[in-house]
């Protein structure tokens, strides 16, 4: 499991993520995709599935401070 230290306050930082709208009520982890869009159709990007990664978010309890790290999915 990964520590990770909010470096203005010298504190762990609490684990989480922002969810990321889908449809309806559905919603899900953000993801960051390497490279660029391979399509837009009709203002919706495509994607390739290739480089796709989960956003993890820590956020310092002290000053708020938020910072992510793209993990691959498992
Ligand atoms: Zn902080």
């Amino acid at each position: 499991m990964r520590e990770v230290i909010c470096h203005d306050c010298d504190v762990a930082m609490s684990k989480g993520f922002m969810p990321e709208h889908v449809t309806g009520l559905l919603q899900q982890q953000t993801r960051w995709y390497d490279g660029e869009p391979t399509a837009r159709r009709m203002g919706t990007a495509i994607f390739s599935n290739q480089g796709v990664y989960l956003l993890t978010t820590y956020r310092c309890r002290d000053c708020g401070q938020l910072k992510s790290y793209a993990d691959p999915e498992e």
